[in-house]
């Protein structure tokens, strides 16, 4: 199969009833980029894509890309490398993971060769003279950023659009995503129809850069900038992969009512947040839209959060 097919079928958009939509009398879909294929797994397969093929076309027979020990990122370049025929690098974050956890053990089964270097390196993993370093190390290897967040990686988010058209009713709804870098909210809003509108929520704290981030990712695509989209600063519940006891029971009240899994650190914050925002006083989404909710994937990387929300439900059961 070539890269540059569509989809053997398109992400399903499953409608849910919950009594806060119903209330604010908001239809909500979910758009289930968690289960649309066993090798191309949330927004990340689509932030690799245009990455893949560009290095493809360049000659290239091996990728590398940067990070953490659970990353999403790793994890699905292991997995569409696989599938597409490339090899894969994965620069990991930690020098000291001698056992390797459920994802490097996935990335690794899929044929992805690590390479751990210390954190402090690591912040290092953006740098000029660092990459040079890399890519003298790795001379065959064609180096994706960390998250897949680059001008390619928005230009495959903008197919993102194509799966949410692909549903009669996916048309003129108001697209909600959880944001990290907000490359994947650059390439929805990028490549919406005229009235669809882009709601983002940040997962990390102190995170006002990213509107002008997003800035940057459509005026690197050459288009016009858009002015349909918004990001929500105000649930991060305390930073990036941060938990408060009221997003955990959110969560676990979510995959009970909808069966539907979720992660806390992107597709549950942002839910969370939307079900907030849906109950302030004046919150600002009008009755009779239709939110249209992606669910970025992401599972994979939650294993390595299981702990930490344990933990937040014991302090629930036994509060101080
Ligand atoms: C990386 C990631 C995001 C954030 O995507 P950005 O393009 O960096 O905003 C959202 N959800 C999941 C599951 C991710 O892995």
């Amino acid at each position: 199969m070539s890269i540059s097919e569509p989809p053997a079928r398109f992400a399903d958009l499953q409608s849910i009833d919950d009594p806060v939509f119903r209330r604010a009398g908001i239809r909500c879909s979910i758009l289930r980029l968690d289960t649309f294929s066993s090798y191309a797994n949330g927004n990340k397969f689509f932030k690799l894509k245009q990455n893949i093929l560009q290095a493809k076309a360049q000659g290239f027979t091996r990728m590398l890309s940067f990070g953490g020990a659970f990353s999403n990122h790793i994890h699905a370049l292991a997995l569409a490398g696989r599938h597409f025929g490339i090899s894969t690098v994965g620069i990991v974050r930690g020098d000291n993971l001698s056992v390797l956890n459920p994802t490097l053990t996935d990335a690794v089964a899929a044929g992805m060769e690590l390479q751990f270097i210390s954190r402090q390196d690591y912040k290092r993993r953006n740098d000029a003279d660092f990459l040079n370093y890399v890519r003298g190390q790795y001379p065959d290897c064609f180096v994706v950023p960390e998250g897949g967040s680059n001008v390619l990686g928005v230009q495959g988010c903008m197919e993102i659009i194509d799966h949410i058209h692909s549903h009669e009713v996916g048309r003129g709804g108001l697209i909600v995503v959880p944001c990290g870098t907000a490359a994947t909210l650059a390439g929805i809003a990028a490549a919406c129809d005229n009235g669809e509108k882009v709601l983002g929520f940040s997962v990390l704290k102190n995170s006002h850069y990213l509107d002008a981030e997003v800035e940057k990712f459509i005026a690197d695509l050459s288009i016009e900038s858009r002015d349909n989209w918004t990001i929500s600063h105000d649930y991060h519940c305390g930073g990036y992969a941060k938990l408060s006891t009221e997003l955990v029971s959110f969560i676990d009240k979510f995959e009970q009512q909808h069966n539907i899994p979720i992660e806390p650190v992107y597709t549950g914050k942002m839910l969370f947040g939307l079900h907030q925002m849906l109950q302030l006083p004046h919150q600002s989404i009008a009755a009779g839209t239709h939110v249209i909710a992606v669910h970025t994937g992401g599972l994979q990387g939650g294993r390595g959060m299981v702990e930490k929300m344990q933990r937040k439900r014991m302090s629930i059961a036994s509060p101080k």
